[in-house]
């Protein structure tokens, strides 16, 4: 019987499973929606929804396969605190405090081991391992979608650190500004944090104030992005040519190679892998590369800006790689 592993990506809005085979192949993939905030009447109830969610994704996988996984990898929009062992830095914030390892370790009946791990460390595990970036020595990932998250393999290792932060890029100020690169707070409670520029909502917040400067609107960030293009509209006017789109594409390229030079002056990484929703932007991977040796401490810029080869399941496919 060949040998299977099996990762789960707990999302915001989404759990998936996926079970792949020694060779990397898809046995079995599934996706549910997390048991959202609002259908709970405290916090302690969507968490124990969302354990049960988990046990019985896992026990459906066992059934259909008719196969028992031993470990499990899971990733989480947050970190492991390894001086407590509970959840922290979780944008499911339910799960924050939690001991999340040991109670889903107690919901089953049979002995199972989790691993758990950041969901943007387990993106850059996986396309170290055979996405975009296998055969690599030094990988840089990085997811920007609803926000803006990192991970580093070396020598096909996941490297976490004491504070288990490692690649948490997004939460950096923003280096070398221009008088255009406006400051606003991100949740984290710093001002002028890279997310707040390159996530989605800070792309869409940035191209509004470009296209209607006049309108600088009184509003919580929040309440101004409803008012606002998303990046997908924007990247329609890009791809047709809308001279407006183009220029706020590139003061988005130039703020993402601001950003990434910080990084490659530190690390030196072979390649970056960019993931999420704003690395289907193609536009990106000609530009950024040129701006690049503008920011980077070298003469020439040899760190490869690539796109993620497994897409959306970039991050299930680095749990299950976990085990
Ligand atoms: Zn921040």
């Amino acid at each position: 019987m060949q040998h299977l592993s099996i990762g789960l990506d707990l999302g915001g809005t989404k759990i998936e499973v996926i079970v792949l085979s020694s060779n990397g192949e898809t046995i079995l993939r599934e996706r549910i929606p997390t048991p959202p905030k609002n259908d709970f009447q405290t916090p302690d109830q969507q968490y124990q929804a969302i354990i049960l969610a988990i046990k019985t994704l896992i026990n459906t996988s066992e059934a259909t396969l008719d196969y028992q996984f031993n470990k499990v990898g899971i990733g989480i929009p947050g970190a492991i605190s390894p001086t407590t062992g509970l959840v922290k830095n979780a944008n499911t914030t339910c799960l924050i405090g939690r001991a999340f390892k040991q109670d889903l370790e107690a919901s089953f009946k049979q002995a199972k081991t989790f691993m758990i791990a950041n969901d943007a460390d387990c993106f850059v595990v996986s396309e170290a391992k055979d996405g975009a970036a296998k055969n690599s020595n030094s990988v840089f990932g990085v997811i920007i979608g609803t926000g803006c998250g990192g991970g580093l393999v070396i020598n096909q290792q996941l490297i976490t650190g004491p504070n288990a932060i490692t690649g948490e890029w997004g939460h950096n100020p923003l280096p070398w500004l221009d008088p255009s690169d406006e400051l606003i707070p991100c949740y984290c409670g710093k001002l002028g944090c890279i997310e707040t520029f390159l996530s989605g909502p800070g792309f869409s917040h940035h191209a509004h104030q470009t296209h209607s400067p006049e309108s600088k609107v009184k509003l919580k960030f929040d309440e101004a992005l409803s008012l606002q293009l998303s990046a997908q509209q924007w990247h329609k006017k890009l791809l047709a040519n809308d001279s407006e789109a183009i220029k706020i594409f590139d003061t988005y390229a130039r703020r993402l190679a601001k950003s990434l030079a910080s990084v490659i002056n530190i690390i030196d990484p072979e390649v970056i892998v960019l993931g999420g929703g704003m690395s289907n932007i193609d536009y990106l991977y000609q530009r950024v590369p040129e701006l690049l040796t503008e920011y980077v401490f070298s003469d020439e810029v040899l760190t490869r800006l690539v796109k993620a080869e497994f897409g959306d399941s970039s991050g299930v496919r680095g749990a299950a790689r976990l085990v």
